[in-house]
């Protein structure tokens, strides 16, 4: 076996960020709340997501079972991880910063199969190792990065993220001084027995030193945070020093985790371990909007019409996070609480009645979505907030049924559809471009949808322009399907406003309703750019709408 190493001359620092005894204990949200706190230091960081499963991207992957597929400006479909990152660091992540099993291995064996490895045998190690470990280099190169956070999926001991953890080692062993390790670990209080266990997380860190790894830092996710006795004790038997175990108790907001892991000084644990010096302190502006979150009072209620109602709330918080992160955003920033409530479309088919629910929300979200399931009943439920002037904002999908409810009961074509769901309608007026066809005959689905970042011209006499306050704009789409542009004419002169046309493909970006206090929506996805420091100028329209 030959071992490349190869030549590092960067001085970026690269912190692996991995999991202990459990998973969905929030190794994302700490990476992206140690992102933060980096970047408040006045260092430029960047994030790398690593999923172990063979998929090469996540957007073939049922939101049900994993969650929100995000999208990269650079049209990449990833793990909801990455949107995490985004909002805490307030950056574009790029595709370069996302990889899985199956993004590894495809690009070794592509290379395998072009004769690249020079007659050589193609091992897992080094071959794969060096893979990952050259995708890590050039995201720490390619954003100038002083810092570089790798969150490996999964929990430690699993099979799957072995070469993820042996590539950290290997990393280690040539650059010392420029690679840590944290543990995020989770601490049970078990009911029986009234105390903080560390057992758990003392079994971690054996199955990372069987890996070769000895965390640096650990990170206690808990209900509470961890008292003297519990970090001394973590201290010996887990080989890291007591102040290097961070309390990470449950709290109620996503955001206000940068803050407590400064109360355990991460950030000057981190400093130390480097041996660096913070250039800056800059957290006035993170500290100042978790004062903000905590503060707002007055509710606001917003309804989501959705269908992944698969396993409760949590599936559906994970599928829309997007979603609910810039409702939340938007909400606080307009000084307003915001309280979601899930409506699944599917009841509303089976009895109409419950439309009447509708009334009690200050407003409705139809988001995106894909295939026949519930549709009927969203269309139903946009009928209705578009009847009784309740405001709404339609994403993607949002946007396309929308345009159907319109069709049928203003345009009086009663056949009118999507020809995802009803290929044979007579009125298709949402269909695909012939690309698009192409694509679904040759089953060609994976990573082929309009994806990523395209322009969009507004009309400027509109609500949606007026709220974006340009005239051209940049958005994120994922969709197969578009407005048919045949039916535009009917459309426009019934009264259905074009807001917004992608300028090289002329394709329908925005439509509003303007008889209505708020009715936009978008073929593309406003919520994947809503950052907290940052609300999405639609999101802040549509919620100050709600809220008079
Ligand atoms: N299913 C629709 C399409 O493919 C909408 C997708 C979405 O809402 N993201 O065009």
């Amino acid at each position: 076996m030959v071992v490349v190493f190869m030549a590092n001359s960067s001085k970026t620092k690269y912190i692996f960020v991995v999991g202990g005894v459990m998973s969905g204990i929030g190794k994302g949200v700490t990476v992206a709340s140690t992102a933060r706190i980096l970047k408040d230091y006045g260092f430029r960081v960047s994030a790398v997501k690593i999923d172990p499963y063979l998929n090469v991207d996540a957007g073939t992957m049922n939101p049900t079972e994993h969650g929100e597929v995000f999208v990269t400006e650079d049209g990449l479909e990833c793990d909801q991880d990455i949107g995490n990152y985004e909002r805490f660091i307030g950056d574009n992540i790029l595709r370069d910063n996302y990889m899985t099993s199956g993004t590894v291995y495809k690009a070794v064996i592509d290379r395998e199969r072009n004769l690249n490895y020079g007659g050589k045998c193609v091992q897992v190690i080094p071959h794969i190792t060096d893979e990952v470990e050259r995708r890590l280099l050039n995201v720490g190169r390619k954003n100038k990065a002083d810092f570089v956070l790798v969150e490996i999926g999964g929990t430690v001991g699993e099979y799957e993220n072995l070469l993820f953890l042996e590539t950290g080692r290997i990393m280690k062993l040539k650059m010392p001084d420029q690679i840590m390790f944290m543990l995020v670990s989770y601490f049970p209080i078990p009911e029986m027995v009234g105390e903080m266990k560390t057992k758990p997380t003392q079994h971690a860190v054996r199955a990372m030193n069987s890996a070769g790894i000895q965390p640096d830092i650990i990170i206690a996710r808990s209900s509470q945070p961890l008292d003297d006795i519990r970090k001394q004790k973590v201290s010996i038997f887990c080989n890291v020093s007591a102040q290097n175990v961070i309390s990470a108790p449950d709290i109620s907001s996503i955001y206000e985790i940068p803050v407590n892991f400064e109360k355990d000084h991460l950030g000057s644990r981190i400093m130390e371990k480097f041996n660096l010096k913070p250039k800056e302190k800059n957290s006035r502006s993170w500290n100042n909007f978790v004062k903000k979150v905590k503060s707002s009072s007055k509710t606001v209620r917003i309804g989501i019409v959705g269908k992944y109602f698969g396993t409760g709330d949590f599936t559906l918080a994970d599928s829309y996070i997007s979603v609910i992160e810039a409702i939340k955003h938007a909400a606080w920033s307009l000084n307003l609480k915001p309280e979601i409530v899930w409506l699944n479309s599917e009841s509303y088919e089976k009895n109409p009645k419950q439309l009447e629910e509708l009334k009690d929300l200050n407003g409705i979200i139809v988001p995106g979505g894909f295939g026949k399931r519930g549709v009927e009943g969203k269309i139903m439920a946009i009928n209705y907030v578009r009847k009784n002037n309740i405001p709404f904002l339609g994403l993607c999908y949002g946007l396309q049924l929308a345009v159907v409810e319109f069709a049928r009961n203003v345009c009086g074509m009663a056949d009118a559809h999507t020809t995802e769901v009803d290929p044979k309608t007579t009125k298709p007026v949402i269909t695909t471009m012939p690309d698009q066809l192409v694509n679904i005959k040759e089953k060609r689905m994976g990573g082929s949808m309009r994806l990523g970042a395209y322009k969009c011209k507004l009309n400027l006499n509109f609500q949606s322009s007026k709220l974006y306050g340009v005239n051209l704009i940049s958005e994120r789409h994922r969709h197969r399907y578009e407005v048919n542009n045949a039916f535009r004419p009917v459309l426009e002169k019934k009264g259905l406003v074009v807001a917004g046309i992608n300028p090289e493909r002329n394709l329908v970006e925005i439509i509003e309703w303007s008889h209505n206090k708020f009715f936009v929506a978008t073929q593309f996805h406003p919520e994947l750019k809503s950052r907290p420091l940052d609300p999405h100028p639609l999101f802040r329209g549509f919620i100050k709408a709600a809220a008079k």
